[in-house]
């Protein structure tokens, strides 16, 4: 059945860049498409037929956009925090990820698409063992998402990334995309990364009536990262050009270019972000990670004034953790004002941009993160007869509220793709107990094994 949803208050950026406030708003949702969007007054007519969901307390919002996770770490939520990056990776989590099956993948993604889900994001873009599982998960809970198997020289080569392009790439009513995704500078060599992008160079250019392939990668998240790549790359026989930066390393390479997202970017020069702007670089980031792990933040207010592309991600739920994106929204806002003290290096639209429209373009998924007609009808609404979204003074107090109180249970109804996933945030399939007794149940296993 097709949609009609109502609300006190829509906003979006539309495909422009220009923020929209429609007062008393109607969005007409017909298949997976909003074919209009306006005030209720003006397009009443053609309610009928349509299914009606919202009221008068709700905001209208466009699904939000997470850039980077891992979303099946949901399993190792809590199993070791307060480490240094690199022994939190090698010593525990990769120690766990040996034991995983795709049956634990599976449930730790169904869980990771459940939390998302309910905390208002309608595309996540995942970088994970068993892909497929991952998929399948996401398909599952009506998800949209990214998926694709961690490239790492020593352990899984690309062959792989390539036959999941072609069984996975653009399915299950294209909610679901595959990239090609080495996992990081000083885990796959430069040839890895040279081949990882032209492979992709010549799948796009094959297949122009599909969605862009991309490469996923993390990029300048360690501080020592350039010398953690040149040893790699030397260790496995491959010359290493002489180059003061990471994101110079990728200019060098040749892969530095508008099908990379690229997940955190925080040691960055001005002429880095020169480079990411100009190549049109997506960027994730990823700063609730980041603190979490003792990296400092990044250089958002360069970015945003030098007009790179950015997204927002939350990373993995062992590293967060949490995928609620409102947390990691609330906490870019403030935490960045107070790590350079002062109040004006971040505004409240620009978060939100980042939140919604700013993760289409990071990932090259057009039709998403607005409310824009004809666009994809990926649609949630928060309800807004709360004491902590109370009052409403102004338009622009909406968008203070969604970047200062907002939060992932605020959320009431969700719509990805034109379908309703909850309503009063209960789950048509009521799944939810069941997945989180089998997340727990796995995580015992693998922590005994
Ligand atoms: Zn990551």
């Amino acid at each position: 059945m097709d949609l009609a949803i109502r609300g006190r208050l829509a906003i979006y950026y539309d495909q422009t860049g220009k923020l929209i406030f429609t007062k008393d708003p109607l969005i007409i949702v017909e298949d997976n498409q909003i074919i209009d969007i306006d005030s209720f007054k003006k397009i009443k007519q053609y309610i009928s037929g349509h299914d009606v969901i919202g009221d008068d307390n709700q905001l209208l919002l466009p699904g939000l956009v997470n850039c980077h996770t891992h979303l099946s770490m949901t399993l190792f939520r809590g199993v070791a925090d307060d480490l240094p990056l690199e022994v939190w990776l090698k010593d525990h989590i990769w120690s766990l990820e040996e034991k995983l099956s795709d049956t634990d993948v599976y449930y730790g993604a169904k869980l990771g698409a459940i939390e998302s889900l309910l905390s208002g994001v309608t595309t996540t873009s995942s970088m994970y063992w068993y892909p497929e599982q991952e998929a399948l998960a996401m398909a599952d809970m009506g998800l949209r998402g990214m998926i694709g198997a961690p490239v790492l020289t020593e352990k899984v080569n690309l062959s792989d990334s390539f036959k999941l392009v072609e069984e996975h790439h653009d399915t299950a009513d294209s909610l679901i995309r595959v990239n090609i995704t080495p996992h990081a500078p000083y885990t796959a060599t430069s040839l890895d990364y040279r081949q990882s992008f032209l492979k992709i160079k010549e799948y796009n250019e094959k297949n122009s009536d599909k969605p862009l392939v991309l490469m996923h990668t993390h990029l300048a998240e360690a501080k020592d990262e350039l010398e953690q790549c040149r040893a790699f790359n030397i260790k496995h026989g491959e010359n290493f050009p002489d180059v003061k930066t990471i994101v110079k390393y990728f200019q060098e390479i040749g892969i530095l270019n508008n099908h990379l997202l690229a997940a955190h970017c925080i040691h960055l020069t001005e002429k880095d972000i020169d480079l990411l702007s100009h190549n049109k670089v997506g960027i994730a980031l990823n700063p609730v990670s980041n603190s979490k792990l003792g990296n400092k933040m990044p250089r958002v207010k360069e970015m945003i004034d030098k007009k790179c592309i950015l997204g927002l991600g939350t990373d993995g739920p062992a590293s967060n953790n949490t995928l609620d994106l409102f947390d990691t929204i609330r906490y870019l806002g403030l935490y960045y004002k107070g790590h350079l003290q002062d109040s004006t290096v971040i505004k409240a639209s620009q978060i939100f941009k980042m939140a919604t429209l700013g993760g289409m373009e990071a990932l090259h998924w057009p039709g998403i993160g607005t409310l824009e007609k004809n666009t994809l009808a990926d649609i949630i609404t928060i309800n807004l007869k709360k004491p902590h979204l109370t009052p409403i003074s102004s338009d622009n107090s909406i968008i203070s509220h969604f970047a200062y109180s907002m939060k992932g249970n605020d959320v009431e109804n969700v719509i990805v793709n034109g379908k309703v996933i909850t309503e009063n945030r209960k789950f048509e399939s009521h799944d939810e107990e069941r997945v989180m007794e089998e997340v727990e149940k796995r995580i015992y296993r693998l922590l005994s094994e």
